[in-house]
């Protein structure tokens, strides 16, 4: 009987690859553990295969602690219950009923065997790029925040932007997943996947080769079209873990402006961060942002933006049609004035 105390099905069932390509156990172990087999150069069954995720299913029926669990470990410390024990629930396996579940459980036999079966869920990580800094993020799952612990000379995540979704083999491993009968659900993580410019690609090519199984994913909903939408609606289900921060009838006139600005070439990011307006407009002042634009219940009542110049202490209320006009207007070459 395995120890209720260290027991996970995860690796059982959970296919997971990091944003650099790298296989993985699971989704909480953040340092990329897949001992070099990697999407980039590998087969998904080469990693099914491997010594070492056998190893690893293996000591998950044992007595001994694993230190790559720790953070379920702690969680547990702490009386919170862990993704490990969460997803045991999924199978019907109960911390308080550990022995009697698990021995019912349906997949018991399933669970004992720790030769390569096939997963049936994918968790694909897109790496941490983000185009917000949502209050409760963190600098794994955002540029921004990552960015700002550098600054501020905290430990932060150590993510290169050479993602796997970008390389020449994700069409291959997408297919490999794909072709797996028994598959039933991906899901992709990040950051942001939708300013991932392959995201489309990817998800394009699951709805048409499974539109029987569940696709989901995490997003700021920010970057949400009609392409995205007609690919979703292909599949059985579709599960969107939306970040509420986005979700504020300001923030969806913010929203608006933006898609207005980027129809008309104005390059732009905005900051929805849980901090004093003053806050915001001096830590960009200092970094030099050449315009910044406030916008709140006023100015979104008028349908206007309130505009500061880098330099200038002043700042003017117009009609975004107006702002617009004149950027555009200042960012002509000296000859076309
Ligand atoms: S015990 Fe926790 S960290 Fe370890 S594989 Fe399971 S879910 Fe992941």
């Amino acid at each position: 009987m395995p120890n209720k105390n260290i027991f996970c099905n995860v690796p059982r069932y959970q296919g997971h690859v990091y944003w650099d390509g790298t296989f993985g156990y699971c989704c909480v172990i953040h340092t990329a553990d897949g001992h070099g087999y990697n999407v980039k150069s590998n087969t998904a069954k080469e990693w099914l295969q491997s010594h070492e995720l056998k190893e690893f299913k293996q000591k998950l029926l044992g007595d001994e602690k694993l230190s790559p669990c720790d953070l379920c470990y702690r969680e547990e410390d702490q009386g919170f219950i862990s993704k490990r024990q969460n997803e045991n629930l999924k199978s019907a396996i109960w911390p308080s009923e550990f022995d009697r579940s698990f021995n019912e459980s349906y997949t018991r036999d399933k669970f004992l065997n720790i030769d390569p079966s096939t997963y049936k869920e994918w968790h694909l990580d897109s790496g941490n790029e983000c185009n917000l800094a949502c209050k409760m993020c963190n600098p794994y799952a955002s540029s921004k925040i990552e960015t700002m612990y550098k600054k501020w000379g905290m430990p932060t995540a150590d993510t290169s932007k050479t993602l796997w979704m970008n390389h020449p083999n994700a069409k291959n491993f997408v297919k490999e997943i794909c072709d797996n009968e028994q598959l039933k659900r991906v899901h992709i993580m990040g950051g942001e996947p939708l300013i991932q410019p392959n995201f489309k690609n990817i998800l394009k090519q699951v709805s048409e080769s499974r539109p029987d199984i569940s696709f989901s994913f995490v997003s700021n909903s920010t970057k949400y079209d009609s392409d995205i939408a007609r690919y979703l609606e292909k599949f059985a289900s579709v599960d969107i873990e939306l970040s509420l921060e986005t979700v504020d009838s300001v923030n969806d006139y913010i929203l608006e402006i933006k898609e207005y600005l980027d129809k008309n070439g104005i390059r732009n990011e905005i900051d929805i961060r849980n901090e004093k307006i003053g806050y915001k407009i001096r830590e960009h002042s200092n970094n030099a942002i050449p315009i910044i634009i406030v916008i709140g219940n006023q100015e979104k009542e008028n349908k206007t933006v309130a505009v500061r110049y880098l330099g200038s202490k002043n700042q003017e209320v117009l009609e975004l049609e107006q702002f617009v006009a004149n950027v555009s207007s200042k960012c002509l070459a000296p000859d076309m004035v």
